[in-house]
This record gives structure tokens, C-alpha cells and sequence, in this order.
């Protein structure tokens, strides 16, 4: 069967490092999708602003171009203006009544930035800003340049246009018509400012300003090669033409563009694309949309990326706690179920009986060794009372109830009908309150060590008794043997002489009976100081083959059968001379005890490391009254028994730390068991 506990540590366990792993995992994935969602609606607000971008484009486009065509009308309206401007200052003229100061008034009047009058040679005769010195070397470019034909007297009026200021930076609109009497020319004329002034009120520039008010448009420009035509808020910051590859490509190309610039110092998505009136290539509209859109989604993503990471740190810290809290009890929980195990079958393979009850008297172990001690068949005894196992020793019974606590205590108690001694200890588990938790009981059987320590107090008292004694016995055998000397010398020399058959006789029972003295003598030193030990190994087979041998020649004699159950290889270390003594006086016995025709048995066997030797007769037997006396020295039924073959063969056992029993039925035979190390 598989170790459960084992199997238990074999599941696997969700280790933290994977639960981290798993962790990062998701956060990485949370990071991934939320960047994918970010991308995604990047790209669609990209792909929002291009097409707001370019339907702004195109219809800035078209207005722009319908309104151009109505601003070449409008500044055909302008030249009009202008012209009725010069035409009125040639009437004065031909009245004669022109001056520098009837210029500036006739200037604010008409609503003109300048009114020059040029003699016939084209120079400049009066202004209506005569501060103004001009010095031919300064000038860009002569006015004669443009009122030639006027000067020639090939045309009355010419209408300028949009030129560059001959003196001052900026652009100047222009007329000219002739003076009366071909005196020369009038040239009137608008500046920069006041002419986009005019155009914006009236023109595109409003459009673009319309347009640039949309919301999300930050700027929108209309611009050519050389300079910015219309803009609804000052754009001096975007790159010009020259330096614009972008620009130079639309131009060129016609395509449309979208990009991405900086404006502001923000980013802008500028669309620029060409813009063409009827074939002809007029400037470029680019177009500036705010980017909020994409910087929301980036806020958004990075919100949900963080929060949604937060969220699943939190799940994983949670989850980990959890986890390592299980983790740690199912640890502590294996480990006390181990703990558990292990003291249970301690306690359960123990030699000792082991019995504990807790408070209220409920068994809770009841070990193997105590069914076996007191011979209770095995049963569940758990959370039972004492009182309810019928067998069990009315002092244990007792202690259990009472919980008295009891250190080596003797208690007698007979157990089928065999009385064994026990020795029993208790231990108190208490509570934190004092109180009792469990109440247990330590039972050791020491019958046999009673036996063992009763043997050998008796030794010892024989070993004393045995020193004194033989100390007498020597006295004894010096007369003894002068007395035997002395009868066998009688014998000698009064044998014959003397005619008393009663002399002879006595002389005969003298001398026998002195040397049978002398033989009681002799075992008794023998038995009294007991040779030391002399131990060697050698082979139990042949060590029984010999014994058997001996005893034999005494059992065939008297028609016994002697059976040798002898397969022992083992070797055993004794003392081989002391050992045979012990077969011989155990073998002689039992062929003393056995009649014609019976058996004597011996054999061996080891068993849990120890030899063990049985002499078994179908004799006579022993009664029990005399079981236990058998081995006491002197001890005798035969009328000619000494009473000390047996206890010299306890006495050999004893000193090979061994052990000697007796098991009879009267009538039927006798069992001697030796058990050797
Ligand atoms: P002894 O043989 O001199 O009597 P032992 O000490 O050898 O002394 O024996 C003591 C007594 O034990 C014997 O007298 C006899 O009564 C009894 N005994 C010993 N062995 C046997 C046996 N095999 N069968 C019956 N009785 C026995």
C-alpha cells in the first residue's frame, strides 16, 4: 500500500514563484491590449482626421475658388475705386490747384494709402507724404517702369496692381492715369495692409477665417511660393516654402499630404494640398487639426493599462496570501499528521502496555502490547470507558477512573489463572488551566524479571552460604578421609582374622559410605564456587550429536527412544564443557523419569535472535507443587537423588545470561526449555 502521507506531498502544489509568473504574465497582457486599443483608435482617429482634414481641404478649396473668382471681380472693383481716386485728383489738377496738402486731404477723402504726382519725365512732383525723400539710388525700381505708356501718351489709365513698394518693405496696389494737358501722370495707390484689409472684409480671407473657426482647426493657410495669402491667425512659425520638402512635393506633384507638425508647441495633423484655379497652380492650403482625440485615447490607454495591472496585482496578492496560508497549514497539518503516525506506531509497536484516557475517561490509545498483556482479544477501544473492557485488570480500571498519578508501582494480578507482576507508571498531560488533558498509563510485565532478581538474590545467598559451607566442607574431608583410611586399613589387616561377619560388613559400609560424604562433597564445592566461564564458538549440530551420544548408552539400556531433531548449522558461543554438563544432567533425569518404551525428544530452533533448546520426556512428570521447587538445590523425589543436577544446570544458565523453564503434566511427560543468547 502507498505511504498516504507520501502521496499527499506528491500533489503539486501552486508554487509563489508561478503564481508571480502568472502574474506578470497577465500584466504584461493587460499592458499588451490595452497598447493594441490604443493603436487601434489611433489609427481610427487618424484615419477621422484625415478624412475631416481633407473634406476641410477641399471644401476651403472650392469656396476659396469660387471666391477668388468673385475677388478678381472684387479687385476689379478696387481698381475702380482707386482709379476714381486719380481721376478726381486730375480734375484739381486741371484746375491748377494741386499742392502736397490738397493731396493728403484728397488721400483721406478717397480712402488711399498715396497719391504721387510725376512730372513728364517721371519724377515724382508732389505726394501726399512729403516727408518722404526719395533718392533715386534707394529706389527698387522706377515708376517709369510702369506708367511708360502713360508718359508716352499711348494710354489715359493703367491699373498696376499688387507691386512691391519702390522705397519702403511691402506691397503696394496701384493706378495711374494721365495729368491733363499730357503733363505727366497721377499714380494713387493702396498698401499691403490696407489692400488684405480691403480683400479679407470682402474676399477668400473671410472664408478662411469661417473655416479656421471650425472647432478642432488650428490654423488654415493659403499660401504660394513666396508668402503666406490668407491665414486666420498668425502662422509665422510653420516652416516656408524653401524649407519645406513636404510643400515643395504637393506643389510639384498635386498629391495631397498629411502629417504630423509642431505648432504652438503642440502637435498638430496638417493636411496640405494644392489648390488650382482652372489649371492654374495658385498656392497651397494646408490645414491644422488639434490631435486631443489621440491624446485622450493615450490617457485613456495608460489609465486603463495601470489600472487594469493594479487590478491584477491586487487578485495576485490576494490569491498568493491565500495560497501560502493554505500552503502553511496543509505543511503544519501533514507535519502533525506525520507526528501523529509516528508516535501512534511508537506507541503502538511498544513493548510497554500503553493505555491513555482523556478528561472524562475516554480511552484513546490502547496499544498492542496491552491487548497482549492482559490477554484481551483485539477490539476497537476508542472513546470507550475503562469499565466497559470486561478483561482489563481492575487496577487499571481504577487508575483510569481516578487518575491518580503512580510511579513504579508493583501490582499483582492473576491473568488466566498465571499470576504476573506489573509495574506501572502514569504521566499527566494538563491544560493551560491545570486541568487534566490526558491521563496515561505505562504497564510493564516484570514477572520474569521478579523470577530473574528472586533467582538471584538466591544465588547470591547460596554463593554466601556456598563459601562458608565449603570452608566446612574441606574440614569435614580431612577426618572423612582419615577415617576412610583408617577403614580400609582395618579392612587390610583384620579382613579374615577376625571372624565377626558383622565386622566386615561394617568395615564395607564405612569405607562406602565416607566416599559417598566425599562425593556430596565434591558437587557441593563444585556447585558452591562454579568454574569460570570458558566460552568459544562451535557448531550447535555437533555440539547435540555428542550429548546425544552419551545419553544413548543410558536410554537404550532401558528401552528409550532418543530423538535428535538436529538441522542447527548455527554456531553458538558458550561454554562448551559447562553446556554438555548441562544435556547430561537434563538427559539423565528425563531417562530416569521415562519408562520402557518412551521418548525423549531434543531439539533447537532460533527464534528472534536467541537459541533456543528443548529436552522434552514422556515421563512421569512433575506435580505442580513440585514445579517450583525443582531447581532449588537439595530438592530430591529419588531416594538416592542428590537434589543438585538441576540447580547446577540453572546455575550455567544463569552465568551464560541465559534462561532455564519448566513446563509439566503429570503423567504424561516433562518440557525444559533453555533459551541462549
Ligand atoms: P536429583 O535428580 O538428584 O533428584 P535433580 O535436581 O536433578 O536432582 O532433580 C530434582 C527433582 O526434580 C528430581 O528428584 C525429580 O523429582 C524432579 N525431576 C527432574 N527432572 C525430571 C523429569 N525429567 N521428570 C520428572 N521429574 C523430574
Amino acid at each position: 500500500m502507498s505511504d498516504p502521507v507520501a502521496n499527499i506531498k506528491k500533489i503539486s502544489i501552486l508554487k509563489p514563484k508561478y503564481i508571480i509568473f502568472i502574474s506578470v504574465v497577465l500584466v504584461i497582457l493587460m499592458i499588451l491590449s490595452s497598447v493594441y486599443e490604443y493603436n487601434k483608435s489611433k489609427n481610427e482617429i487618424y484615419a477621422i482626421l484625415e478624412e475631416y482634414s481633407t473634406s476641410m481641404i477641399q471644401t476651403a478649396s472650392m469656396s476659396s475658388a469660387n471666391s477668388i473668382i468673385s475677388d478678381r471681380e472684387m479687385e476689379s472693383l478696387l481698381a475702380q475705386h482707386l482709379l476714381s481716386a486719380a481721376k478726381n485728383t486730375a480734375r484739381v489738377d486741371s484746375l491748377g490747384l494741386l499742392n502736397n496738402d490738397v493731396l493728403i486731404k484728397l488721400a483721406q477723402e478717397n480712402d488711399v494709402f498715396r497719391i504721387n504726382v510725376f512730372d513728364k519725365n517721371g519724377s515724382r512732383v508732389m505726394t501726399n507724404n512729403p516727408g518722404d525723400i526719395h533718392s533715386k539710388e534707394n529706389q527698387k525700381y522706377s515708376p517709369v517702369d510702369y506708367i511708360q505708356p502713360i508718359l508716352k501718351g499711348e494710354k489715359n489709365e493703367i491699373v498696376i496692381g499688387l507691386k512691391e513698394a519702390r522705397m519702403e518693405k511691402g506691397n503696394r496696389y496701384a493706378v495711374a492715369v494721365r495729368r491733363p494737358f499730357n503733363r505727366g501722370a497721377i499714380v494713387v495707390n493702396l498698401d499691403a495692409e490696407s489692400y488684405m484689409g480691403f480683400r479679407n472684409r470682402i474676399g477668400f480671407g473671410k472664408l478662411i477665417l469661417d473655416i479656421g473657426s471650425a472647432t478642432g482647426v488650428e490654423y488654415i493657410i493659403l499660401q504660394n511660393q513666396k508668402e503666406i495669402l490668407a491665414a486666420n491667425k498668425n502662422v509665422n512659425e510653420l516652416p516656408s516654402y524653401e524649407n519645406d520638402e513636404g510643400l515643395k512635393y504637393v506643389f510639384e506633384t498635386g498629391n495631397m499630404i498629411h502629417r504630423i507638425v509642431s505648432f504652438g508647441g503642440e502637435e498638430i495633423y496638417e493636411a496640405v494640398s494644392l489648390f488650382k484655379i482652372e489649371d492654374e497652380k495658385i498656392g497651397l492650403f494646408r490645414i491644422g487639426v488639434g490631435m486631443d482625440g489621440i491624446i485622450a485615447a493615450q490617457d485613456r490607454m495608460l489609465r486603463r493599462a495601470v489600472l487594469s495591472s493594479l487590478i491584477v496585482i491586487v487578485i495576485s496578492v490576494i490569491v498568493l496570501s491565500v495560497l501560502i496560508s493554505n500552503q502553511n497549514y496543509r505543511i503544519i497539518s501533514d507535519e502533525f499528521r506525520k507526528i501523529k503516525t509516528f508516535t501512534g506506531s511508537v506507541l503502538e509497536n511498544m513493548s510497554l502496555a500503553i493505555i491513555t484516557a482523556d478528561d472524562k475517561g475516554r480511552i484513546k490509545i490502547f496499544n498492542k502490547s496491552a491487548f497482549e498483556l492482559f490477554g484481551i482479544p483485539y477490539a476497537n477501544f476508542e472513546n470507550k470507558n475503562a469499565n466497559e473492557i470486561e478483561k482489563l485488570p481492575l487496577f487499571v480500571k481504577e487508575l483510569l477512573n481516578e487518575k491518580n498519578q503512580v510511579k513504579n508501582f508493583e501490582y499483582e494480578y492473576e491473568i488466566n489463572s498465571v499470576k504476573r507482576s506489573f509495574l506501572v507508571n502514569s504521566a499527566i498531560v494538563n491544560n493551560e488551566d491545570k486541568s487534566i488533558d490526558t491521563y496515561s498509563l505505562v504497564i510493564e510485565d516484570i514477572t520474569e524479571a521478579k523470577e530473574i532478581e528472586i533467582q538471584l538474590a538466591q544465588n547470591e545467598r547460596l554463593a554466601a552460604m556456598g563459601g562458608l559451607a565449603s570452608g566446612v566442607a574441606h574440614e569435614i574431608r580431612n577426618p572423612l578421609n582419615t577415617i576412610n583410611m583408617v577403614a580400609q586399613r582395618m579392612n587390610r589387616e583384620y579382613s579374615g582374622r577376625l571372624t565377626s561377619e558383622d565386622f566386615d560388613s561394617l568395615i564395607e559400609i564405612l569405607g562406602s559410605e565416607s566416599r559417598r560424604v566425599d562425593g556430596i562433597i565434591e558437587q557441593f564445592l563444585n556447585f558452591a564456587r562454579p568454574a569460570k566461564l570458558n566460552m568459544r564458538e562451535f557448531r550447535i549440530s555437533e555440539f547435540l550429536d555428542a550429548v546425544s551420544k552419551i545419553a544413548e548408552v543410558q536410554s537404550s539400556e532401558k528401552g528409550i527412544k532418543l530423538v535428535l531433531n538436529n538441522a542447527a548449522e548455527e554456531m553458538i558461543n558458550a561454554d562448551y564443557q559447562q553446556l554438555k554438563q548441562v544435556f547430561i544432567n537434563l538427559l539423565r533425569n528425563a531417562v530416569e523419569a521415562t519408562d520402557r518404551g518412551g521418548t525423549i525428544e531434543i531439539s533447537y530452533k532460533r527464534e528472534n535472535y536467541k537459541n533456543i533448546f528443548e529436552v522434552k520426556d514422556s515421563g512421569c512428570g512433575i506435580s505442580a507443587e513440585n514445579l517450583n521447587k525443582i531447581f532449588d538445590i537439595y530438592f530430591t523425589t529419588k531416594s538416592g537423588g542428590t537434589g543438585m543436577g538441576l540447580s547446577i544446570v540453572r546455575q550455567i544458565i544463569l552465568q551464560h545470561n541465559g534462561k532455564i523453564a519448566a513446563e509439566s503434566d503429570l503423567g504424561k511427560g516433562t518440557k525444559f526449555t533453555i533459551t541462549l543468547p
